[in-house]
């Protein structure tokens, strides 16, 4: 998979923020319903919004709910005439999801935070069957707001052992994120 540096799509950056934070104003909804703060949306090339959503793993019970599943679920319908999707993530997609949008025809996976613990798009290899793709990705987009949510899940649910499981993910993403984070929104202010 394609990893592409943002610095030479400087161009660019203005239209990924704009989607990015269509996929923010979603993980901010997951927030407010108490679920991990993680929002997508996916759009085709001409940029119209083809789906969104957030991540429903607590209410649904469903831990495969992820916010881009849940995205392409919104979209249905919408995507056999659609080529060059673009999937926005303010989280670093998993394996499932990276492998979602390799089936979905998804052209450019676009992520704010990186999710070292459970990235896919170091994982997962592109299908060879018609139709799959080989997504380019470009990370850090949006990364300390997208960051901010998660910090703000900790703070609101301190304390509150029924969500041990999810605190216990996050907490691993915060610190696994801390130095990078900083630098990266750093490298997005000086672009
Ligand atoms: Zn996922």
């Amino acid at each position: 998979m394609t990893d592409i540096s943002v610095a030479p799509y400087a161009p660019l950056r203005d239209v990924m923020r704009v989607w990015m934070d269509i996929a923010l104003a979603q993980a901010r909804l997951a927030l407010d319903a108490g679920e991990a703060p993680i929002g997508c949306v996916v759009l085709n090339s001409a940029g119209d919004v083809m789906g969104v959503g957030y991540n429903t793993l607590l209410k649904s019970g469903n831990p495969t709910l992820h916010a881009e599943m849940n995205a392409f679920a919104a979209g249905a319908g919408q995507f056999a005439a659609a080529k060059d999707l673009v999937m926005v993530s303010t989280l670093e997609p998993c394996v499932m999801c990276t492998g979602a949008a390799m089936q979905a025809g998804v052209t450019t996976i676009v992520y704010a935070l990186k999710a070292p613990a459970d990235s896919g798009t170091g994982r997962v290899s592109p299908p060879t069957s018609p139709g799959a793709t080989n997504p380019s990705v470009i990370g850090n987009i949006g990364t300390l707001e997208s960051r901010a949510l998660f910090v703000e899940w900790i703070e609101r649910h301190e304390g509150d052992p029924s969500r041990d499981d999810q605190r216990a993910f996050i907490e691993q993403l915060l610190t696994l994120t801390a130095g990078d984070a900083v630098e990266r929104a750093a490298d997005e202010t000086n672009a």
